[in-house]
Formats: structure tokens, sequence, C-alpha cells
């Protein structure tokens, strides 16, 4: 079904040139390193228009828990550390605060319930059956959800229009990670935030566990960050990095950073 996709270019700097990952790389998937910028990504991953129903991720995530039980060996500790310091115990209140209480935009929203009141809900979301789901739920609060892919449908948007943009386990999914950051930095006013969570391929866990890693999906993760790749991307898309989950960096799963504009574009 996804048999014969074309090879893309480095998704961070265009480049051609990738050296293919083969433990990373199962049936005819290709994971591969930029030799460029030494990014790792999906070179040959399905079009939007097969993942708006063939693999829409709420299916995936259902198979995927049934098969990586066992390997997220230091994620238990992350989370307890994180807990313990108090960090992310409560979203939301995080997120009103980074982003002002404002209008705050959620791509791949899912249900779109994650930006609670007193927050103003935008979302995207490419699935049909969760796109018709969370416009309901942000009409009734004061938004809306746009149905596409991230990178398209954030052009919709008027300029500085939001104070928080929120790309939640989102940005692993899309294929065009410098237009939608891009676009991401056009609809944020000066003063917003964009917080990315992202699994973290620089992971003790991904290094000790190897293939069997749960931050591995094909073909529904097209992109494998460290740190040092989104902040590579995050800057070329005018943007300066914090991290969020410092302490627990090496062992956890996922990066959490909040972006803010360096440059408008
Ligand atoms: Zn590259």
């Amino acid at each position: 079904m996804f048999d014969n996709a074309p090879h893309r270019n480095c998704p961070a700097c265009a480049s051609g040139g990738a050296a293919t990952l083969a433990a990373y790389s199962p049936e005819d998937w290709n994971v591969a390193a930029c030799e460029a910028c030494g990014f790792v990504y999906l070179r040959n991953p399905p079009d939007y228009e097969a993942l708006k129903e063939e693999s829409a991720w709420e299916k995936t995530y259902e198979a995927k828990k049934a098969t990586s039980r066992g390997s997220t060996v230091f994620s238990p500790l992350a989370r307890r550390i994180r807990n313990g310091l108090g960090m992310y115990r409560d979203k939301t209140r995080a997120f009103g605060r980074w982003f002002n209480n404002g209008h705050v935009l959620d791509i791949g929203c899912g249900w779109g319930q994650r930006i609670q009141p007193p927050m103003t809900p935008y979302g995207i979301e490419l699935s049909t059956s969760l796109h018709k789901i969370s416009d309901e739920v942000m009409r009734a609060r004061g938004g809306y959800c746009l149905f596409g892919p991230g990178a398209e449908a954030i052009g919709e948007f008027d300029p500085e229009m939001f104070d928080g943009i929120v790309m939640f386990s989102y940005l692993e999914h899309e294929t065009q990670v410098m237009d939608v950051l891009k676009g991401a930095n056009r609809a944020l006013k000066p003063t917003g935030a964009v917080f990315i969570r992202v699994p973290n391929f620089g992971s003790l866990n991904r290094r000790v566990i190897g293939p069997k890693w749960c931050g591995f999906r094909y073909p529904d993760h097209v992109n494998y960050f460290t740190l040092q790749s989104l902040r590579d991307v995050a800057g070329r898309a005018g943007f300066s990095v914090e991290l969020i989950n410092r302490v627990t960096l090496p062992i956890d799963d996922n990066i959490s950073v909040l972006l803010r504009k360096s440059q408008p574009l």
C-alpha cells in the first residue's frame, strides 16, 4: 500500500545525501541520517492522503500499545523525577502561563481537549473523524479546527494571531518540518511561544534498546529528533529554544521545548 514512495531530501537542510541506518529500516522503510546536517528521518514516507485514513494515529497508537511493552526501561524513572520536581503536573496551567491564557493553536489536536478554558482553542487535524470532533469542541469554546496537513493549514490563520502554538506528539509525523515551523513563526505574536514535544532519538533508552525503542513507528514517525537537530530546525525558522525537561533529558524518551521568536521571517 505504501510501496515505491519517492525518497525525499532532508527536511531540515534540503540536502539529498543520506546514509541509511539499516538497523532502523525494517521492511521497505528507509530511515537515514543526512550527510550534511545529521538529521535522522524516514526518506520514503507515505503521502498525506494515505495518512488521512490508512494510518491515522489513533489507530496505530492502539496497535503500538500492544507491541511495545517493555521498551521504555528508563521512561518511568524519568517520569518519576519530573513529577517529583513538579514539572508538567498540570499541563493546562503551564500552557496558560506560557501563553497568557490567550488564543492557542494545537496542531495535530486529536480530540480537541488539550487546550482548556480560559484559553481559546484552535486546531489543525489531518484525520477526518478526529477533525469533526475537535471542530465541535473548539467552536463551543470560541475557536475552531481546520482540516488538513499542519504545514498547509497553518497558512490559513492570520499573521500574529496566536499567543501560543502547541505541537504535542505532532512534529515527528510532519514531512514538511520547515514549512510548519516557518508558518508558526508567522502565525505567532511577538510575545508568544511554541511548545513542542517529540520523541528523543538521543535518549539512553534508544541507544540501549535500539530497534525496539518505543519511539520507532513505521511509517507514521517520519522525523527522529535529538535536542541538537530540534535546535537546528527551530533556529532555521527564526526561533530560540528553551529546553523544558533539562534534568531528565538523557533518560527521557521525549524532548520538550519552548520556542520563542528570535527573528521574524
Ligand atoms: Zn540535513
